[in-house]
């Protein structure tokens, strides 16, 4: 079979998030208008609300509230709400979206410790707790579980269980992770968990959650709020009182959603992580027979992404410009590490048979790159 041949179906997105959905999540998406006050979207914030917390790994004393918004706006919601007047946060800075939570906490005027490990190094936990001691202002710890920037997976329970010795709490971003990697409510000790549906849960984009308990979500109340359309105490009480959004929601993203929180579980996370994780062995394999460096040591990988250095010689836009053509989003790397890089997305749709296509492709490409050609 020629190479020139070999063409995926459709286009394969190896962008992390939005990813290529099950056809039963995208066709949810042409359900009936209705009313946001009504029964009928009761019913439904009330199935997405109990399976996200489901997934979170939560029980009958945790909820989630779901807002219409990207991950960010999870995220912001829980640093901006949670963090009481005159306290302050720790904030894990090991990549781009580690310093995002700290940009967030720094537009709201939260004081902050920024801890700056560099990009790609690995928490060192006791570290955590020996800034913890030394500053009783420090009422959270911002950590981000899977850092997108790198592919790079942070041991949050480790992180959780030194906050909790010094009697303080974790707000975590698991956008990129909620769904494929082992993390949970209650086995990890977090008490806010923010996550997206586009991503590892395989929705659509527009929505995004707060994961937490019931009392830290009833404690909100007494706190002043910094914000409005972001006040998480607003959204709770709208949600698990009214049984209504406090704004007009994404209605359509909810119907894919929902159905997309179906598949989840019937698959489950672990099984999910299992799958995601074969195909970035397959793909890294792959890479590395054609000359791209892998990031990172093996087991700080996450199983949803893969960052890698290109061959020298080979540019991003040679590689991205070529893999169009052949069907494939590829994703180019931030700020450190934009030059000569790129990140490769495993979650989603995709299968084997896709990665074998990736490669095949890709290969083509390194060994027809004009030499000299610097990256
Ligand atoms: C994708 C992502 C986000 C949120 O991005 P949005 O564009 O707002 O959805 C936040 N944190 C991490 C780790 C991510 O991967």
């Amino acid at each position: 079979m020629s190479t020139e041949t070999v063409r995926p179906p459709r286009q394969i997105l190896m962008n992390p998030g939005p990813v290529n959905a099950d056809e039963r999540v995208r066709a949810a998406l042409t359900g009936p208008d209705i009313c946001h006050r009504e029964v009928e979207f009761t019913e439904l914030l009330d199935r997405v609300r109990d399976r996200v917390t489901r997934i979170c790994g939560g029980d009958d004393d945790h909820a989630a509230v779901v807002l219409t918004g990207s991950g960010t706006a999870a995220v912001e919601a829980a640093i901006s709400s949670a963090v009481p007047p005159g306290r302050g946060v720790l904030v894990v800075d090991n990549g781009h979206y580690g310093r995002r939570m700290h940009d967030i906490a720094q537009a709201y005027g939260i004081p902050r410790r920024l801890l700056e490990l560099g990009w790609g190094t690995r928490i060192d936990p006791d570290m955590i707790g020996r800034e913890l001691a030394a500053d009783e202002r420090l009422s959270h710890v911002l950590i981000v579980h899977h850092e997108t920037s790198t592919g790079m997976r942070n041991d949050v329970r480790a992180v959780a269980a030194q906050a909790h010795r010094h009697d303080r709490q974790v707000i975590v971003d698991a956008v990129s992770s909620v769904g494929a990697e082992p993390l949970g409510l209650r086995t990890d000790g977090i008490d806010w968990l923010a996550g997206s549906a586009n991503k590892c849960l395989e929705g659509m984009p527009g929505l995004s959650f707060v994961c937490g308990s019931r009392a830290g979500f009833a404690d909100l109340e007494t706190l002043p709020r910094r914000g409005y359309s972001l006040d998480l105490h607003r959204h709770y009480a709208a949600q698990e009182t009214a049984g209504a959004p406090a704004f007009t929601p994404a209605v359509p993203a909810f119907y894919a959603f929902d159905v997309a929180l179906g598949l989840a579980l019937d698959e489950g996370v672990a099984a999910r992580g299992a799958r995601y994780a074969r195909l970035a062995e397959r793909l890294r394999a792959g890479l590395v027979r054609l000359g791209f460096r892998l990031l990172l040591d093996r087991d700080d990988r996450a199983v949803s992404l893969t960052a890698a250095a290109l061959p020298v010689g080979i540019s991003f836009a040679t590689v991205h410009d070529g893999m169009r053509r052949a069907g494939f989003v590829v994703y180019p790397a931030q700020e450190s590490l934009a030059d000569g890089h790129l990140r490769l997305s495993t979650m989603g749709t995709m299968t084997a048979a896709d990665v074998d296509c990736f490669l095949e492709r890709l290969g083509a490409l390194v060994a027809s790159a004009p030499t000299g050609e610097t990256r």
